[in-house]
């Protein structure tokens, strides 16, 4: 019964350890030194706060989040498609 508990307790650490670890992850400023995909140095600035890493090609960066993609409004805005049971 005490394998049962310690499995217990080690479950609730982890789960935990993880929750912390997202909320600092989502309190953190976005680094614009790194990319946050790789983690790597090598970035061309598109802008003051936003890049374009050259080792995987991920954009990113803390003014990335400023400008949404205008096709993501798009498909939000967008009407649902017709259905096949629209004919009821
Ligand atoms: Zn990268």
């Amino acid at each position: 019964m005490w394998l049962l508990k310690i499995a217990i307790l080690v479950a609730l650490l982890v789960i935990v350890r993880k929750a912390a670890a997202m909320h600092k992850a989502k309190n953190d400023p976005i680094a614009d030194d790194r990319c946050v995909s790789c983690d790597s140095a090598d970035l061309e600035m598109l802008t003051a706060a936003a890049y374009r890493c050259n080792a995987c090609g991920y954009e990113g960066g803390s003014g990335r989040k400023v400008t949404p993609k205008p096709s993501a409004s798009r498909l939000l805005n967008a009407p649902p498609p017709a259905g096949p049971e629209s004919g009821e």
